[in-house]
């Protein structure tokens, strides 16, 4: 086992922790450990823009986009952290420029800015172009700009590094904190690919950037790797994850393969299409149609297929139209998508329309944390010097539904937040003593895998959880959708209990990282289902058909769910029927599983000035 000693480690290395990284850096030692090579980070795979209110093209202002954001998010919005995004964003934007970053330019040469859904003037009046974007390619330039900008700070990085477990001073996932003391932060736990050795990372500050968890669904914007890994390391150390059951279905994922086509398509004008050729968002959203929020765009998406109107032999997908776009144009702004249609589907795009369907892409939940981006323990106590930024953070700025570019900027911000205050506060405090048995669950549960002669196959059980989200926990969801899921799971989980790898060895072993990594995917499936369950209304991204309104009586609260041990008294209150659930109870109920069990809590929503409303476009 090796040691290292860095005053801040950031675990992830898109562009939330080399955001961060560029901060923390010039105040303070920092070491970035990354699961990837930085560069193959999935912020790179991001295609559309990131927005702020430049006002470069259109009259703007970072007010109408606060309140986008809010009304986007159906309310569920902590309004003072959409408020300093909003805000901070023209920053974010300008910071980049100076760092390199090649943004397309308007004729006088300024950032150019692009249309995209739920972005509007003046409160909901029509689309504005807000977007900051580099052709459809705007991720991978935000990645390679931070990367060049981190290594010419002299950066450290540590590449294909898995942190398997994060260290602080109390056993939260014991649930018990002694009234009155604080909880620290230690350090973490990694396996080096390379050599299969474990070194330990103290640090007196840490900021999880470890990115999105598309991977328990089957059909997915998200590359291979996002398994959710911090959001199922917090969640296993007991500190809670808040509005897992949000996750956002992106409209248009090329069908039946689910890889991306931007949005950006949209906002350069492409018009969805039904089997009839009709362009039915007319009739979801009168107003801003094809720009709708994802959430509304992939709902009536789904309905058109569902009431017979879908395109195809098996009028299981709908269309987006780019044909009456110039060639030039689709070629200037939406190169590499227009390219993927034509490779995946063999369509061309300048004569044919594409075959669409929506595809998980976003979660708009995961580990709390307040505007400084400090990771919150309970409903109101931090955990000192612990830090999360980006798609892995719930600072709750998406709510339950996210629009389209916040996210891109959502790292931005909050990555330079968390380099910032986890670097001052690095400098208050020493480091903490790591305990005698800091890596010993990690390592005994490498070693079961490893040695385990044969059992379940990792992809088996993947491909089953996958399959199950996808039919029983997408953009729609029932009673008994929901409850055959967790059936489902539970039932993996015993499996997974007894998985096995083929590579028995050391060196680069990715087969046991995917085993690893399918335990924090069923983790988390079970805490997204959990949630989707006890949630008994629709909003944003979640619909629930036997519950088709919004209830604000009752859920205009964040879901706060806790893994904790059993208790002695636990056996006599097994799993609560699904009957016995109400809104009343939605937020203490508890589900007891072998070994464990969730508690779920809630979280009041911040509200500064925007009153819910009924969100219509
Ligand atoms: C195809 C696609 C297109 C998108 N387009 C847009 C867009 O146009 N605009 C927009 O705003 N948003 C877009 N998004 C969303 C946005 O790109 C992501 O939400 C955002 O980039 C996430 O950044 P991140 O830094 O949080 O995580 P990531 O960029 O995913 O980085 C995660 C990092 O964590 C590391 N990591 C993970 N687990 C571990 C571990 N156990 N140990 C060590 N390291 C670990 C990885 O190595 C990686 O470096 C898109 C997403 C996709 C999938």
């Amino acid at each position: 086992m090796q040691t290292h000693s860095f005053d801040v480690v950031i675990v992830g290395a898109g562009g939330a922790g080399m955001r961060a990284a560029l901060e923390s850096s010039a105040e303070a030692s920092t070491a970035v450990i990354s699961k990837l090579y930085p560069t193959r980070s999935h912020t790179g795979a991001a295609q559309g823009g990131m927005c702020a209110a430049l006002a470069n093209v259109e009259d703007d202002n970072w007010e109408w986009h606060t309140f986008d954001t809010v009304k986007g998010g159906d309310y569920l919005v902590d309004q003072d952290a959409a408020e300093v995004m909003a805000k901070e964003a023209i920053e974010a934007v300008v910071d980049l420029e100076h760092m390199g970053l090649p943004f397309n330019r308007t004729p006088d040469g300024r950032i150019d800015q692009r249309r995209f859904g739920g972005h509007t003037r003046n409160h909901g009046e029509a689309a504005v172009r807000r977007a900051c974007y580099a052709a459809d390619r705007t991720g991978h330039m935000i990645l390679q700009t931070l990367y060049q900008n981190c290594v010419k700070q002299k950066v450290e990085f540590f590449n294909e590094f898995y942190v398997l477990d994060l260290l602080v001073d109390h056993d939260l996932s014991q649930g018990h904190v002694p009234e009155g003391e604080d909880v620290n932060v230690v350090g973490v736990v990694a396996y080096d690919l390379a050599t299969g050795e474990i070194h330990v990372f103290r640090a007196k500050s840490v900021i999880l950037a470890t990115g999105g968890a598309g991977k328990i669904y089957k059909t997915t914007s998200n590359a291979h790797t996002l398994t959710g890994d911090g959001m199922a390391l917090a969640l296993r150390r007991g500190i809670p994850l808040e509005d897992m059951e949000f996750f956002q279905f992106h409209p248009t994922g090329l069908a039946g393969l689910g890889i991306l086509l931007s949005e950006a398509a949209r906002g350069e004008g492409a018009i969805l299409r039904n089997g009839n050729g009709e362009r039915f968002m007319e009739r979801y959203a009168p107003t801003i149609k094809d720009l709708a929020p994802r959430d509304i765009v992939a709902r009536s998406m789904a309905n058109e297929v569902r009431e017979g109107r879908g395109a195809g032999p098996n009028k299981d997908y709908v269309l987006l139209d780019l044909t009456h776009l110039e060639p030039a144009h689709i070629d200037a702004k939406l190169p590499d998508i227009t390219e993927f249609a034509r490779t995946y589907l063999g369509v061309e795009p300048y004569t044919e329309p594409v075959p669409v369907y929506p595809t998980a892409h976003y979660a708009m939940g995961g580990i709390p944390t307040n505007i400084k981006t400090e990771v919150l323990r309970d409903d109101e106590h931090v955990i000192r010097g612990l830090y999360a930024a980006g798609e892995v953070a719930c600072v709750s700025v998406h709510g339950s539904n996210r629009l389209g570019t916040n996210s891109l900027l959502d790292i931005n911000v909050f990555g330079k937040r968390a380099g910032r205050f986890a670097a001052a506060y690095a400098k208050t405090v020493g480091f903490r003593e790591v305990p005698a048995d800091a890596i010993d669950a990690t390592v005994h549960e490498l070693e079961q895998m490893r040695s385990r002669p044969e059992g379940e196959r990792v992809a088996d059980v993947r491909r089953e959880l996958q399959e199950t989200m996808d039919r029983d926990a997408q953009v729609f969801r029932t009673q008994e959708s929901l409850t055959d899921a967790l059936a489902k799971i539970r039932d993996l989980q015993g499996r997974y209990r007894n998985v096995s790898v083929q590579d028995k060895g050391k060196l680069f072993n990715t087969d046991l990282l995917e085993a690893i990594e399918l335990g924090f995917l069923l983790d988390l499936a079970e805490v997204v289902v959990v949630g989707a369950l006890s949630r008994r209304e629709s909003r944003g991204g979640h619909f629930r058909e036997d519950y088709p309104q919004r209830d604000d009586a009752h859920y205009m609260q964040h879901t706060m769910v806790y893994r904790r041990p059993l208790a002695d008294h636990d056996a006599d209150s097994p799993l609560i029927p699904a009957d016995a659930l109400t809104p009343e109870n939605a937020f203490d109920l508890i589900r007891v599983f072998d070994g464990y069990k969730l508690v779920l809590g809630s979280k009041p929503v911040t509200v500064t000035r925007y009153e819910p409303m009924e969100r219509k476009y």
